[in-house]
């Protein structure tokens, strides 16, 4: 794996729970608002300053078993990490919850993490419309990927939610988007809109754009409530 950085504490990161978390380096998408666009590209090992290795991470949590409950492992996507299978299976080995947050376009990847028993909760997010994904990820993408990921996820039996970082005055965002995101993840069992905040993003002419308003959020969440069991936003 190419770890691009590690948080020892967070109480933001697993729902309810006190957790460590990891970042993954590299992602396959290009979301010009990514909030975490050091963790982009794709790097090497040896490139990436202060690199951990998973037996430094694993090492720590041994240590801190009893006042850690979680880990999470988010990126980037990490789901490009070969060894990733090892190390979930390592830290669950530990006694650890584990959280992945992927964007789901690996779902055959996923499908063998979540069998192999070394997964708790899965954050998948949701980008937009599906058609206007290549659009708001400046990627292409298979399409299907997206629709299995949200299946397997929906059938596995584990805590999860879907999530989508919403960039009001970028037009991935509009009404219309929400009402076939709504059916892309009918019934699931909880969707999060994320507002997007300016402090840092992949594309720097979005460091100018806006967070979303209430009446903006409240109006998106209305529209989800009448798709998914529960909609909250953070
Ligand atoms: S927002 Fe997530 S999926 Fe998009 S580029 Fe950043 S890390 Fe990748």
């Amino acid at each position: 794996m190419i770890i691009g950085g590690f948080q020892r504490f967070s109480l933001i990161d697993y729902p309810d729970r006190i957790c460590a978390v990891v970042f993954t380096q590299g992602c396959n998408f290009r979301c010009p608002y990514c909030h975490n666009p050091e963790l982009v590209r794709l790097r090497r090992k040896r490139s990436v300053p202060n690199g951990l290795k998973e037996k430094e991470i694993l090492s720590f949590l041994d240590r801190r078993k009893g006042r850690l409950d979680a880990l999470t492992v988010t990126g980037g996507e990490p789901l490009l990490q070969s060894g990733l299978g090892n190390f979930l299976s390592a830290v669950k080995g530990l006694g650890y919850l584990v959280k992945l947050d992927t964007n789901g376009s690996f779902p055959s990847g996923l499908e063998r993490i979540i069998q192999s028993g070394s997964i708790d909760y899965i954050a998948m997010d949701i980008k937009t419309s599906l058609d206007k994904y290549e659009y708001v990820i400046k990627k292409g993408i298979e399409k299907t990927k997206i629709l299995d990921s949200i299946r397997l996820i929906m059938d596995s039996g584990l805590d999860y939610e879907f999530r989508t970082t919403v960039v009001p005055s970028y037009d991935g965002f509009e009404r219309d988007d929400f009402y076939k995101i709504g059916q892309l993840i009918k019934d699931s069992r909880l969707y999060v809109l994320q507002r997007f905040v300016p402090s840092k993003a992949l594309d720097d002419q979005f460091l100018d754009m806006r967070g979303c308003s209430d009446e903006e959020i409240d109006s998106h969440k209305k529209i989800m409530e009448g798709f998914v069991q529960r909609c909250v936003v953070r």
